[in-house]
């Protein structure tokens, strides 16, 4: 008998359970992620197929999830069997013919967003005479770093709109501008979502440009994450006292938004993604596709280092422009394996699994910290709980986390309705505790929270400036119908 075969003790289920561990080996999916992905947002079946796979999960009849009762070696088994997850690589980046790693080879183009991959095509195309003109997006001149879709028709100003402006731009409109001016041959550079309206204008039985036979467009796509309400997020950056017409790049770079006064010198400031989550367009929290998955090229920076980028080309002339591009000097291109698969797999799923959270309305309840207004929650008088049990035992009705934004002394509470129905008149109360006594109580009556809804509250810490962060804040909640249904006290302690 070989090593390779199953040991006698084995018996052949465990041997195949064991062989599918070993292939998963090195992923990053797990029970927790089920948990957090699947369970946890009410979009899980009840199917137990989970549970039916794995030796130490089984099925709690009383909460109706899966429920660990051994030790979980993270294998990620019950994730990939799963029929709410999504694991095959081209459900996650749509269909390619191939893909690159590729950087501009134009010494005007270095330096650009990324690889200067976008700019460098749309050079090539100008200079074959493969289109007449491009739609691209530049920034407003009158109003700094507000995006203008616009119709180009050189080389020159292909250089002058590179860089990437994270704000929805209105990119069809200047396409069909373009296609009324009998433009007949155009390079089309969009988000992902502005792709899929092209392709739709082209594709679906009533679309505007299916008629157009005389009109053809090569739709470039950029990958896409999110994109920012420029009227929000610009006056905070403002607020924050960065100058935004010294600004020359705006980047995205492993969950950090960067702003560059210099684009070869360090970020002049840094934001987690997280931190600016309130300025996301609300559409983006509605937004499954990383990838532009029905472009004809698809290109970005994960998944490719710096400098660089993951280029997929879809379409059959997708592929002749790249290659043609590099066999004439315009890119820089290495072959499929370059490109790191799994940060681009990774990054996709999280976009897809986004689709589970549609129905959690972010709800974000904040207090201007620099002006210090009176805080935007609606107040009430304090009316006691009504002493109900809950009837439901051990099923949580709410899940509460926090986080602290250190320089304005907030301490931000979420929310999440985990029960699975609305919860009507919610009652919260928020209040700080210094040894026995309450401090600065916050009180609110949410009217309804949909399943999985998260509510965000910001609650000022009151800790006088130069003092370490130290708390203690209660949180409660009750309804009339269920009584309290939830009380923690969260321990704020400053950061090691
Ligand atoms: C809103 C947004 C979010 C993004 N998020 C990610 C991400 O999460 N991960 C990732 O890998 N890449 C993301 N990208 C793509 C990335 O920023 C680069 O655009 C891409 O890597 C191409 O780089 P490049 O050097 O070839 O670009 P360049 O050669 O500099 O060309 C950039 C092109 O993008 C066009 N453009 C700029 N802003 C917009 C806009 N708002 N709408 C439409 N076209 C625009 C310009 O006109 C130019 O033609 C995002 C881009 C945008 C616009
Ligand atoms: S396999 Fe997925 S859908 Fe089925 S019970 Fe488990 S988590 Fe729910
Ligand atoms: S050990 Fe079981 S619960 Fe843990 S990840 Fe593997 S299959 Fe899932
Ligand atoms: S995240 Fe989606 S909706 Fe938002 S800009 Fe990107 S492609 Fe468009």
């Amino acid at each position: 008998m070989t090593e390779d075969k199953p040991k006698q003790t084995e018996t052949p289920y465990e041997y195949s359970f064991e062989y599918i561990q070993k292939k998963l080996e090195g992923k990053k999916d797990s029970f927790g992620m089920l948990m957090k992905e699947i369970v946890r947002t009410g979009i899980c079946t009840e199917c137990a197929t989970c549970a039916a796979v794995c030796p130490v999960l089984e099925w709690d009849e009383l909460v109706g999830q899966p429920k660990l009762i051994g030790k979980c070696t993270g294998c990620g088994i019950c994730y990939n069997q799963c029929p709410r997850t999504i694991t095959d690589p081209y459900q996650l980046m749509g269909e390619f013919k191939t893909g690159y790693v590729a950087n501009t080879n134009i010494p005007e183009v270095i330096g650009g967003q990324d690889g200067g991959t976008v700019t460098s095509l749309i050079c090539y195309l100008f200079d074959e005479h493969l289109i007449d003109a491009a739609v691209v997006t530049m920034k407003d001149p009158n109003k700094p770093w507000y995006p203008v879709a616009q119709i180009i028709t050189s080389k020159d100003d292909a250089i002058k709109s590179s860089g990437s402006i994270y704000s929805h731009s209105q990119t069809v409109e200047a396409l069909m501008d373009a296609v009324r001016e009998d433009f007949r041959s155009i390079a089309f550079v969009g988000t992902p979502c502005n792709i899929d309206a092209v392709s739709k204008m082209f594709d679906s039985p009533t679309g505007m440009l299916k008629y157009f036979m005389r009109c053809h467009v090569l739709k470039i796509g950029l990958f896409c994450m999110d994109s920012f309400a420029p009227e929000a997020i610009y006056p905070f950056f403002e607020k924050e006292g960065i100058d935004l017409s010294k600004v020359q790049k705006m980047d995205i770079n492993k969950g950090k938004f960067h702003l560059y006064y210099d684009p070869q010198g360090e970020p002049i400031k840094s934001y987690t993604i997280r931190q600016l989550d309130k300025f996301k367009s609300s559409s983006c929290n509605f937004c499954t596709d990383l990838t532009a998955e029905n472009a004809d090229i698809s290109v970005g920076s994960v998944g490719s280092g710096a400098n660089k980028n993951t280029v997929f080309a879809r379409s059959g002339i997708g592929t002749e422009i790249i290659e043609d591009a590099a066999e004439k000097g315009y890119l820089k291109v290495e072959p499929f394996n370059a490109i790191n698969l799994n940060a681009v797999l990774f990054l996709a799923k999280l976009k897809k699994v986004s689709q589970y959270t549609a129905r959690k309305r972010k709800v974000f309840i904040v207090r201007d910290a620099v002006k210090k207004e009176e805080p935007r929650i609606e107040t009430k008088p304090e009316v006691e709980a009504p002493d109900v049990k809950p009837p439901l035992g051990a099923r949580k009705f709410l899940s509460v986390s926090k986080s602290v934004n250190e320089e304005d002394k907030i301490l931000n509470i979420s929310l999440t309705n985990t029960i699975g129905f609305v919860l009507e008149d919610l009652k919260i109360r928020v209040v700080a505790v210094e040894e026995l006594f309450e401090k600065s109580p916050w009180i609110t009556t949410i009217t309804e929270i949909f399943p999985y809804e998260t509510i965000e509250i910001g609650y000022p810490l009151e800790i006088p400036d130069g003092e370490p962060i130290n708390a203690n804040v209660l949180v409660e909640a009750s309804t009339e119908a269920f009584g309290k249904i939830f009380s923690r006290t969260l321990k704020i302690t400053p950061k090691e």
